[in-house]
């Protein structure tokens, strides 16, 4: 911590009269609002010179931690590079001023953009359809969910209310399941990480809706099973649900549509590249096999015959009377625009080096460091991979420890105390665009921290030592944030 302005909000900063402005002389007299649209009391705005306010905001925006100034290996989160030419597209002023409402003819870029994001996505996925309307993973899952059960209520199969979810699976399955009013049954893994196909076998029967999978899964381990478990789940009656939020490995590899999936989300805020540290923005597209369309929510762009663009709307689809479609919007446009502009910037060849780059990369760190942390799972790993914390047990030092010492060197921490299998786990996720250099800096500055462990154990459990803030309550901080600021009207005004 340096003796920036750190920690201080602009109100403290705010000097009664100061002003970092001036307006233009009034020419048109004096007129006041009625007194009824008129505060009784001036609103307690900061008030300060322009260079203050430049500062301020300059040194609170150097606090924040991105991939465009660090690597960021947050396993499960696909912390992947965000080209500008994404954010140039979606920002174009052609479709930041669209009108959501605005009549078809006069949005039939946007609406062909949306139809090819479909369309790409289909493709990657071996899928007859998509909507793109979710507007998270979760909301995704959801959406998918909603689907499985249309589907079996329009065949009268209503006694299907279980919802299989293995227990490596991402917290969002089972919620999103129970949100769907289903019930959540847990299958087991193998000692190797994968789902027990024995342990599926006697869950299995006319109660199932469906069977929810992650491939590779949370451990970055590929399912070898899943042409046995889809046959299984199939034979039930049951459908096979992929949670696709993680596609990277996969991509232009293979196609969870040839793998036996019948509804599928992906994340396009993960793997399709849009910045999404703090919660958003993000869509979660689903896409649908041959004979599920018809449930796909609506509006969906469709185009028809003579190359034109529309919007089907509920009950207009092969003038049903009766809605089958569970019902949204067209999604986050400026996620689609995203998407569409990292799929057609890579093109189809390049496409396919996404996974093997992104796989290559945990592959080599895992085993460069696999001599001082724990790996549960020996193996080849996808695109992430686990540790048990450090190999050495008797120096005390924690995952925590390890997590908080790597922002002392730049690096934000991988994601820890999950996947719940392991107790100290440490997931790391490099993305396919890490050069060489970085990820030797990366295993250099592990090797160090487990090093100090051995050798100088405090410093690491005091760690950090050089951010703005040190170690935060972690419960109180989850259970009660402080979320709103005591102002101080202080001296200095
Ligand atoms: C991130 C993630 C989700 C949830 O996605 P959100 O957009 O955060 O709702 C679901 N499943 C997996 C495997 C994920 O990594």
């Amino acid at each position: 911590m340096n003796n920036k302005l750190y920690g201080n909000l602009i109100f403290e900063l705010s000097h009664k009269g100061r002003v970092g402005y001036s307006l233009p002389k009034n020419k048109f007299g004096h007129h006041e609002l009625p007194t009824i649209a008129r505060r009784s009391v001036d609103a307690a705005l900061p008030e300060c010179d322009e260079m203050t306010v430049v500062r301020h905001y300059t040194n609170l925006s150097e606090n924040n931690f991105g991939v465009d100034n660090g690597f960021y290996p947050l396993g499960s989160c696909t912390m992947k590079y965000n080209p500008p030419i994404n954010e140039e597209m979606a920002n174009h002023h052609d479709f930041t001023d669209l009108h959501p409402l605005q009549p078809e003819d006069s949005v039939q870029g946007a609406l062909e953009a949306e139809y090819m994001l479909q369309r790409m996505l289909s493709e990657i996925t071996g899928l007859s359809d998509f909507t793109l309307n979710p507007c998270a993973g979760a909301h995704g899952e959801l959406t998918g969910l909603m689907i499985i059960r249309s589907y079996h209520q329009s065949r009268n199969d209503n006694k299907r209310l279980k919802v299989i979810v293995p227990d490596s699976a991402h917290g969002t399955n089972p919620a999103s399941a129970a949100v769907c009013g289903l019930e959540v049954v847990e299958v087991k893994s193998t000692a190797d990480g994968l789902v027990d196909v024995e342990d599926l076998k006697p869950l299995l029967g006319d109660d199932v809706a469906a069977m929810m999978m992650t491939n590779p899964n949370t451990l970055g381990l590929f399912e070898k099973e899943i042409p046995e478990i889809a046959k299984l789940v199939h034979n039930c009656g049951a459908l096979m649900y992929y949670d696709g939020a993680n596609l990277n490995p996969l991509l232009g590899k293979a196609r969870p549509g040839d793998m036996g999936f019948d509804v599928l989300h992906l994340n396009l805020h993960k793997t399709f590249s849009t910045p999404h540290g703090g919660g958003g923005p993000g869509d979660g597209p689903v896409g649908v096999r041959t004979g599920l369309e018809q449930f796909l929510p609506r509006p969906h762009v469709v185009k028809d015959n003579d190359g034109h663009f529309s919007i089907i709307r509920d009950r207009q689809l092969d003038n049903l009377d009766v809605p089958t479609s569970v019902g949204a919007f067209l999604g986050n446009f400026a996620v689609v625009m995203r998407a569409l502009c990292y799929i057609l910037t890579l093109g189809k060849e390049n496409i396919g080096m996404v996974g093997p780059l992104a796989t290559l990369n945990a592959n080599y760190i895992k085993e460069s460091l696999k001599d001082d942390y724990e790996l549960p799972i020996e193996g080849l790993c996808k695109h992430e991979f686990v540790f048990n914390g450090l190999k050495d047990k008797s120096t005390g030092v924690t995952t925590m420890d390890v997590a908080k010492r790597l922002l002392d060197f730049g690096y934000h921490a991988p994601t820890i105390y999950f996947p719940l299998l392991f107790h100290e786990a440490m997931m790391i996720e490099p993305t396919e665009n890490e050069s060489k250099d970085t990820i030797d800096g990366f295993i250099k500055v592990m090797h160090q921290i487990a090093r100090e462990a051995r050798e100088t154990p405090d410093m690491v459990k005091t760690a950090p030592h050089n951010t703005p803030v040190k170690r935060v309550d972690d419960v109180l901080a989850a259970k009660h944030p402080i979320t709103t600021y005591r102002q101080l009207i202080n001296d200095n005004n």
